[in-house]
């Protein structure tokens, strides 16, 4: 299908093309130079003391998990208005994901209210998202973590470069999740990273992420080492040199994007404000985001699917974030806490996700307004 105005697109310059020629010429392309290039200047452009480049943002969650001790008879409180990785990253360990429901029909954060409420004795961590790019309420989800003695993992996969209060997200949690697959942010086909101020954390995951091996292929090439131990049980959850290589690019290119999405989603925002059939989420917020995606909450009378195949029949791809974790077949199989989750619900039945991405144009916003309105 070609599309008029797709949701994503991407667009790589003779950036991305040489870097990664530099490296296919180098022969080196499992973790080197270029990898620890990408993390030193990841963690230095968040915040962090420690980056670890990871496959995907998936695997970066699974060992966040691991390395805070989550596993069997824990739960772990998230949210269900998420991408279903959010709340596998939990499965995988054995633990049991808590669902919490979202702040209102007007902000799609997880509740730190209902997040307080779904809280016993078995409670070991609490795994946020910041929807869309726009940051959750800080202040009072790290009161909750500091007063009930939790663990906090940031899934910021929409996110980077978003702030809060002038502080970057994924510098709250004990670890924090970025996301570098194609339709996200900063893209790197599929990708990831897994950042902590924790040494010991950093230890953990450095071993979660090669088999739990001491020594790297890098430091037996370079003769630092000739063997390893295996310490732990250990994945292979490890970039390559080609993706990072991408990923130093698409970070530099990263402040001016959101920028980009930012001025767009104005745009947007003032196109659409005439229009009664919709509410935007995050209209009037005050922190800085991402604005990874861009989403609006239809009227009650709207029928979302004739109206996303109307805008498909003019060229416009749209999405849905989300459908709720806990509505889907294997979720409604599993022992998960999915009580009170009435926003998250109504969204998920209204939510429409407009088309967002750095290089789309204003005539495509009115476009896609004008299709919207014909509707
Ligand atoms: C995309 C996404 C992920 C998973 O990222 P991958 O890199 O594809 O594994 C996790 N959480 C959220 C909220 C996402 O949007």
């Amino acid at each position: 299908m070609s599309w008029k105005v797709p949701l994503f697109d991407l667009r790589f310059d003779e950036k991305e093309f040489s870097a990664v020629n530099k490296v296919l010429k180098s022969g080196w392309l499992t973790m080197g130079e270029e990898t620890k290039e990408f993390e030193r200047e990841f963690s230095s452009y968040i915040g962090v003391k420690y980056a670890l480049a990871t496959s995907s943002c998936t695997a970066a969650l699974h060992m966040a998990n691991l390395a805070l001790g989550i596993g069997v008879g824990d739960e772990v409180i998230c949210p269900s208005l998420s991408f279903v990785a959010t709340s596998n990253s939990i499965v995988y360990t054995g633990a049991k994901p808590v669902f919490a429901d979202v702040v209102s029909l007007t902000d799609f954060n997880i509740s730190p209210k209902e997040i307080e409420r779904k809280i016993t004795n078995k409670t070991k961590a609490i795994i946020i998202v910041h929807y869309a790019g726009y940051p959750c309420n800080m202040d009072e989800i790290c009161a909750i973590v500091k007063k009930h003695d939790l663990f906090l993992i940031e899934d910021c996969a929409h996110a980077p470069g978003a702030e809060y209060k002038g502080q970057k997200v994924g510098t709250f949690g004990d670890i924090a999740c970025f996301s570098f697959f194609s339709n996200k942010n900063l893209s790197t086909g599929e990708g990831g990273m897994v950042v902590t101020n924790n040494e010991e954390l950093y230890e953990k995951l450095k071993l979660l992420r090669s088999h739990g091996m001491t020594t790297l292929t890098l430091d037996r090439h370079k003769g630092h080492a000739f063997s390893y131990d295996v310490v732990s049980l250990g994945f292979n959850y490890r970039i390559d040199e080609i993706r990072a290589a991408i990923g130093r690019v698409q970070l530099k290119k990263l402040d001016t994007n959101n920028k980009k999405r930012k001025e767009l989603v104005d745009y947007y925002k003032e196109r659409l404000s005439e229009c009664e059939f919709i509410s935007i989420p995050f209209k009037d917020y005050k922190e800085r985001s991402s604005y990874h995606i861009f989403p609006i909450l239809l009227d009650e009378k709207i029928n979302r699917t004739q109206l996303m195949k109307y805008l498909r029949e003019n060229g416009i791809q749209t999405s849905i974030h989300y459908r709720p974790i806990h509505q889907f077949s294997f979720y409604k199989d599993l022992e998960v806490g999915c009580s009170d989750l009435t926003y998250t619900e109504i969204i998920g039945k209204r939510e429409l996700t407009l088309p967002l991405y750095p290089n789309m144009q204003y005539s495509q916003v009115d476009y896609v307004v004008n299709i919207f309105n014909n509707f």
